[in-house]
């Protein structure tokens, strides 16, 4: 008996559909995509609830013949290729013909189509792949497809979405995406009923204005500063941020060939650009247009991979890192020699390439009071080179066992600020040295996630109230977490669509600017992922332990350094931050 059979199409499209459309986001990027292949000039996208329920495409590009339409739905149709050839020297966005139809697999549509030599449009219903009718209508020129209740007859599909605010979020960031490369084209996006964008025709500056600018008080764009290249290899055409508006919340793209891409080589290019301007955690906005040759990248012809693949990717780098710099220069804001960095002692950080591993293995014989308990012996040489000396010993402060470390200070020990940095202290295992920022974060931290979980709502009210100004997107992420942040004291109400007034604050943020420890919270939201069903008491203890902490260049007096250590001594955890990052080291000093 045979049992190989040819998959019917609507279930083939139903699990291509797996790979093209995860979520409403990616179903919105197509339909945007074919918009603008079909050369659309005004793009209307209406929303509800995220998308589930309506995600809705209105162009007016050069619509569809009946057949045309007809033809959209079916498995590899495609009117953009007819060879393998063509695969190396498309422009246009799509091309594999599966996008239509694999949304028609997991949602109802309808589509609605003209184009400007007929008199009469069609109009098309499907659901999940079976055509329920066509019949011509009456219709204005180019397209409007509508997809209702996404994943209906794919419940496990449903199930996989996250809250409506994250999945707004994911639309409009492919919205952004696709926004900041047409600025010739007319976009709106509305979500239940509300205006969330309205973007006029304009420029590249314009655009990004439009769309981040989110005051009058603070212009976005006499923060950037414009960026442009050719050489032939890439041009690199852009703008980039001025140091000092560095924030947390700093909007980073790079764009190739007309098409978003992410690329963590090029960004590095970038920070080396900007390396010793930026202070703490902050970074500067980018955006940043390479148009290369298109048979010398690899796009990868999955349509939802936005990595991509350089031929010259090491030289690119080296273009880049010297036109953001030439750019900084240009614009003066280099900044003179800092004699400061001169002998500074680097801090070996738990970045992600170098994770900082907890030691598996506690050797309970060990005993750290004992002299000579030396696990690697250092030399006049290594420990002529800081940071060297750093590397080589940090692995013993790695095996002193936790419980250890708070009865390592012996009586009546006096600390050394250094640099005013570092808090220097004598241990029986050496020097020990604890980074000042990193300390407090770590006291702060535990302070606030207690805070967060018995709410008291004792709030310090302020003299002057301030006004929080917020984007679309920024609102919905505030909203989501706004009873947490009245549990910690902040007192605010919505002023109107686009502002808060917050007229009281928590009393631990001391002289913290609230707007921006609000702005902060919002982002390091956005950027942890967290989800409404996770709870967001790590994104917002984390932000406002890194706003308030005691910054780099206090100088501290003796009691103060004293009852900081001893206090960070006194958590569970003081290593690491909760970010991962090296709080304190210990040099083995052995001559
Ligand atoms: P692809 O974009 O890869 O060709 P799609 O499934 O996205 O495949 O679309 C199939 C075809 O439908 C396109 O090649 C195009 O001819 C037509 N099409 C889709 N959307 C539009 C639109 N908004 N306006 C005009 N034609 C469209
Ligand atoms: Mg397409």
């Amino acid at each position: 008996m045979d049992c190989i059979r040819l998959l019917p199409d609507s279930v083939a499209n139903q699990i291509a559909a797996g790979e093209v459309i995860q979520r409403p986001a990616s179903c919105l990027k197509e339909l945007v995509e074919n918009s603008l292949d079909a050369g659309a000039t005004r793009i209307e996208i209406l929303l509800r609830d995220a998308g589930r329920t309506l995600l809705q495409v209105i162009d007016n590009g050069k619509g569809m013949s009946d057949t045309d339409a007809r033809m959209a739905f079916e498995r590899h149709a495609t009117s953009k290729i007819q060879s393998a050839k063509d695969l190396f020297t498309l422009r246009t966005m799509g091309f594999r013909g599966e996008a239509l139809p694999s949304i028609a697999a997991v949602a109802q549509v309808e589509l609605v189509s003209r184009p400007e030599d007929e008199e009469v449009g069609t109009k098309i219903e499907i659901d999940g792949s079976q055509v329920i009718s066509q019949e011509s209508c009456d219709c204005a020129k180019g397209t409007s497809i509508s997809v209702k209740n996404l994943f209906f007859n794919v419940p496990a599909r449903r199930k996989f979405l996250k809250s409506d605010a994250t999945e707004l979020r994911n639309i409009l960031n492919e919205f952004y995406h696709i926004a900041l490369v047409y600025p010739q084209v007319q976009f709106t996006l509305a979500h239940n009923d509300e205006i969330l964008h309205s973007l006029s025709v304009g420029t590249i500056k314009q655009r990004i204005e439009a769309i981040f600018g989110s005051s009058a008080r603070n212009p976005y764009t006499s923060q950037l500063v414009e960026v442009s290249s050719e050489t032939e290899l890439v041009s690199i055409h852009g703008f980039i941020g001025k140091p000092e508006h560095s924030t947390k919340n700093a909007q980073q793209y790079f764009f190739v060939n007309g098409r978003y891409m992410r690329h963590p080589y090029f960004h590095k290019a970038v920070m080396t650009a900007y390396s010793g301007m930026l202070v703490g955690e902050e970074s500067p906005s980018y955006f940043l247009y390479f148009d290369v040759a298109p048979d010398s990248i690899d796009v990868n012809v999955h349509p939802t991979k936005t990595e991509i693949k350089f031929a010259d990717e090491q030289l690119i780098f080296q273009i880049l890192l010297s036109v953001v710099r030439e750019s900084l220069g240009k614009f003066n804001i280099t900044p003179s020699i800092d004699f400061n960095r001169e002998g500074e002692i680097e801090m070996p950080l738990a970045s992600s390439s170098s994770p900082q591993v907890p030691p598996v293995v506690v050797d309970r014989n060990y005993n750290p009071f004992r002299p000579n308990n030396t696990k690697v012996p250092t030399h006049w040489d290594t420990l002529y080179t800081p940071s060297s000396a750093i590397r080589n010993t940090s692995s013993v402060a790695q095996d002193i066992p936790d419980a250890y470390l708070p009865s390592l200070l012996p009586e009546g020990w006096r600390p050394y600020q250094y640099q005013q940095k570092y808090i220097l202290c004598p241990s029986p295992l050496g020097l020990m040295v604890v980074h000042q920022h990193r300390a407090h974060i770590n006291i702060l931290y535990n302070q606030y996630k207690s805070l967060l979980a018995h709410p008291s709502r004792s709030s310090q009210q302020l003299l002057f109230p301030e006004t929080l100004d917020v984007t679309q997107d920024e609102k919905i992420i505030l909203q989501s977490v706004l009873d947490s942040l009245r549990d910690l004291g902040f007192d605010m109400d919505e002023l109107n669509p686009t502002a808060y007034s917050i007229s009281g604050v928590p009393s631990l943020l001391g002289q913290t600017n609230p707007v921006k420890a609000l702005q902060d919270i919002i982002f390091s939201i956005r950027e942890s992922g967290a989800t409404v069903e996770q709870g967001f008491i790590h994104p917002i203890a984390l932000s406002l332990a890194q706003d308030t902490a005691i910054p780099i260049g206090q100088v501290l007096t003796e009691e103060q350094m004293r009852d900081l250590v001893e206090r960070l001594l006194g958590l569970t955890s003081y290593r690491l931050t909760p970010d991962g990052k090296t709080v304190l080291t210990i040099i083995d000093i052995d001559l």
